[in-house]
């Protein structure tokens, strides 16, 4: 489930609300669109409402983390898959509760901003450890025992803390959410004077969505993590702070209202010699394919949805592609016109390849051992996009003839 975020408005203050997803924040009321930078795990807290009695200042705020996303990893006979949505204390306390449950999706959030009162308690189990424990809720790692994973990937991935707040009131501490009493405070053994102010630095921060080469308005979606100008046929994503060119390019079709995918196209920086072209990988893998002579000489790349799908069918749509890219005719710039938004960044396609690669390998005793030793880097990339037509329940891609489901893309966008 997606958090709900109250979030004021960069340009003009207003309260706007957003959904976990989004990126673009587009105020009804002064119009002005703003993009959300990429600043590693947000913060949020859960509302409270104080009696009289208490003070803001009086509010201390305790550390949970939040797992959001689907784990991939391949074990001795296949590579298989799981949702994460959980969040898990991130100090050490065993009296606190374990997690937040529901409250995260109950209740809106809202970023922490500098000028909140109270003390923020600092996470003091690292993060890993949390997520271990947080992914065991979901049994992930059960089976693990059974045979040997070659690879293990976190995707779609979304990392954030949530603040719940307490308050101490005649020796008792108290849940600040619904004012209930939970016990004598000093038996919770919270040094609630080690937190710290809310600083600046967790804001969240946002930058206007001018081109930066034509001062023309960037187009996108709520959700877009790659913004379009239509006046300079470009593309941006955000990096470091500012938009930088994204290599791009638009496979055209004849058809009349095709719906325009995208999917990065990567090859690896310095590949396996397997991974060099075409023709290694299929061979590699084992396709039951001819292999023509000309595949040796076309250079291999991964081809991977640019947009969060449910696990199965980013992998599938993934291996098809790569598989059968010979197929694909070159793109060109241009126009973009009916085109559904980038939501899966760069680094979390490329944490995909090893399982693309294993999904993809029919002969796996072959493929499965070489996954660990395998140098995923990114060399050259782009973002393609592909013309799919069809009805309201599939999507068909007119050269590769690969299909994918309309209700796996509204997986990815849920509202
Ligand atoms: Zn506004
Ligand atoms: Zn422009």
């Amino acid at each position: 489930m997606d958090l709900t975020i109250e979030q004021s408005c960069p340009g003009c203050g207003a309260d706007i609300e957003l959904h976990e997803d989004d990126r673009m924040v587009r105020c009804p009321f002064c119009e002005v669109d703003n993009y959300m930078l990429e600043q590693g795990a947000r913060r949020f807290v859960l509302p409270w409402s104080l009696p009289l009695a208490i003070d803001e200042s009086d509010l201390f705020f305790v550390p949970y983390l939040r797992f959001k996303g689907a784990i991939y990893y391949t074990t001795g006979e296949k590579v298989k898959y799981r949702l994460v949505d959980a969040t898990r204390l991130g100090i050490g306390n065993d009296r606190l509760p374990a997690s937040l449950r529901l409250r995260p999706q109950a209740m809106k959030v809202k970023p922490v901003v500098a000028d909140m009162t109270g003390r923020f308690l600092p996470q003091t189990v690292k993060t890993e450890i949390v997520f271990s424990h947080a992914t065991r809720i979901t049994t992930l790692f059960a089976k693990e025992k059974e045979g040997n994973i070659y690879n293990r990937a976190f995707i779609g991935e979304s990392i954030s803390r949530i603040y719940q707040p307490y308050y101490i009131h005649q020796e008792q501490l108290f849940d600040a959410v619904d004012n209930n009493p939970l016990g004598e405070f000093s038996s919770y053994r919270i040094d609630q004077r080690s937190g710290l102010a809310a600083k600046t630095s967790w804001e969240p921060r946002f930058i206007s969505t001018v081109c930066p080469q034509c001062a023309d308005l960037l187009q996108g979606e709520r959700d877009s993590l790659a913004l379009s100008c239509n006046n300079c046929e470009t593309m941006w994503v955000e990096q470091g702070d500012r938009f930088v060119p994204l290599q791009w390019s638009l496979v055209k079709s004849e058809r009349r209202g095709a719906r325009y995918l995208p999917f990065w196209k990567i090859s690896l920086s310095s590949p396996d010699k397997n991974l060099e072209t075409l023709g290694a990988f299929l061979r590699l893998t084992n396709q039951p394919v001819l292999v023509r002579r000309e595949y040796d000489d076309i250079p291999f790349s991964f081809w991977i949805p640019a947009f969060k799908v449910n696990p199965r069918t980013l992998l599938q749509l993934a291996e098809k592609l790569t598989v059968i890219q010979s197929r694909i005719p070159e793109g060109t710039t241009g126009r973009l016109d009916n085109n559904y938004p980038v939501t899966l960044p760069l680094k979390e396609a490329v944490q995909s390849i090893k399982s693309v690669l294993a999904g993809a390998a029919l002969y796996k005793k072959r493929v499965y051992p070489m996954l660990p030793k395998i140098d995923t880097s990114p060399g050259v990339t782009s973002l393609v996009y592909l013309p799919f037509s069809g009805n309201s329940h599939d999507l068909t891609q007119e050269h590769t003839l690969i299909t994918v489901n309309a209700a796996a893309l509204k997986f990815g966008r849920k509202l």
